[in-house]
């Protein structure tokens, strides 16, 4: 029961249960950790093999099996938060006994670093796609039922896509099917949908083949990564968000996350860089959220404007940021978000450095 690196999952008191009723199957998973969420916790149940995930830090604990016998398609996940207790609760397709829980798969019981798990894919269905400006569309994927994965905040997953007979993967960032405006919508928190806003390139082979999947066809997506944490964000009093482009969309759920959770902000400021005009992701409902909420701040800043762009204009550069990234008081504690093309990204954080920003105080979203 050793894992890759030697840490196996008794010796950190990692361990899992099952028992049944006549019409269920459950599976109990003891992590010890406190505050564990449902973000935490990923699952997957394809043709009997179970598989589900544990993050803990960064490391990963794993159930693997092929079970027993068949079950039904829909499963549940119920977590203890305060004590880290997991439980997989599975439906029986028949009502008999099981004699065991099934075969361990290869991984089954280990506890290993994150990174060296791999990534898992499962099919999505899409399910719809709309227009968000004149080359970028939003894609709602519906996850099977026998799922549970929420992607956390600033993370992203990766899709799959078999391309003339290669299998392509890329990175793309979940984001809300709409800004928190007037009401939180329940149906887009259900769990059971990804909401991706992707930008569609003549000449990108991926996106190309995105483009001409149909509502209905199928989509290989990930389990989530990267390494943004919301506690960045949770005590920090001035938030600043550098996005260019699709660069925006890591800042989605870290918007809605700031402004409805964390009590400490007292400013919120976004500064979009695009080409022209008509590049503006969501500015509407950016516009909207502005207006709606004292705390947030919008400027856009355009690289390409026609002549009748009456505001700013340029690309990144330390006058720019010194212009618009500025403390709300002397020592209050901010956080600066840059996300964009690799240059972009990267002249940013440079210029930031030379404002007198510490590494701590800037989060680059990169691959
Ligand atoms: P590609 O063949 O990769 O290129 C697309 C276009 O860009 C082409 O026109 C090409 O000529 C040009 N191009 C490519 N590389 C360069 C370069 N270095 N310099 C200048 N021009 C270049 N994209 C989204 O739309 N939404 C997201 O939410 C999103 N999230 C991401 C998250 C992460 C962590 C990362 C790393 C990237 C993310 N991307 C996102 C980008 C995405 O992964 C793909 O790179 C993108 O969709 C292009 O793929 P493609 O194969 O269609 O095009
Ligand atoms: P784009 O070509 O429309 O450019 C948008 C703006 O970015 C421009 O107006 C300009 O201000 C700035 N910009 C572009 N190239 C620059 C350069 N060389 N130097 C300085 N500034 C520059 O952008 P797009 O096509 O929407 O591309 C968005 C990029 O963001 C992609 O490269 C994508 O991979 C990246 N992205 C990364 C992540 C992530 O790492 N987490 C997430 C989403 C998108």
């Amino acid at each position: 029961e050793k894992g890759v690196l030697g840490a196996s999952a008794k010796d950190l008191m990692l361990s899992y249960d099952w028992f049944q009723t006549d019409s269920l199957i459950t599976i109990v998973i003891y992590t010890k950790k406190k505050d564990l969420s449902a973000e935490l916790v990923i699952v997957d149940c394809q043709d009997k093999r179970l598989r589900g995930e544990i993050i803990i830090d960064d490391h990963s604990y794993l159930v693997e099996v092929d079970l027993y016998h068949a079950v039904q398609e829909d499963l549940a996940v119920n977590i203890t938060e305060k004590i880290g207790k997991v439980e997989i609760i599975l439906k029986k397709n028949d009502n008999i006994h099981w004699k065991m829980l099934g075969q361990p798969m290869e991984n089954h019981n280990t506890f290993i670093k994150r990174t060296d798990r791999g990534l898992f894919y499962r099919k999505c269905k899409l399910v719809s796609k709309t227009e968000v400006t004149h080359d970028t569309k939003l894609f709602c994927l519906m996850l099977p039922k026998s799922t549970h994965l929420h992607v956390p905040t600033g993370q992203h997953v990766y899709l799959k896509q078999i391309i003339a007979g290669t299998e392509v993967v890329k990175p793309y960032t979940p984001v809300l099917p709409f800004l928190p405006l007037d009401f939180k919508e329940p149906s887009c928190r259900d769990g059971a949908h990804i909401y991706l806003m992707i930008k569609i390139y003549s000449c990108g082979p991926f996106t190309q083949a995105l483009e001409h999947l149909q509502v209905g066809d199928y989509v290989s997506v990930s389990n989530p990564e990267g390494n943004f944490k919301k506690s960045q964000v949770q005590t920090s009093e001035d938030l600043f968000l550098l996005a260019a482009g699709t660069g925006f969309t890591p800042m989605v759920k870290l918007l809605d996350f700031a402004l409805t959770e964390v009590s400490c902000l007292r400013t919120v400021k976004l500064i979009f860089f695009n080409k022209t005009e008509d590049d503006i992701l969501w500015r509407n409902q950016l516009e909207q959220l502005a207006l709606k909420d004292k705390r947030f701040e919008v400027k856009f800043i355009l690289s390409q404007p026609t002549k009748d762009w009456m505001g700013k204009e340029g690309k990144i550069s330390s006058s720019l940021l010194s212009e618009f990234v500025k403390r709300s008081s002397k020592y209050s504690k901010v956080l600066i978000c840059i996300c964009g093309p690799t240059p972009f990204t990267e002249q940013g954080v440079q210029y930031l450095k030379d404002l007198g920003y510490s590494q701590e105080e800037i989060h680059a979203f990169t691959a």
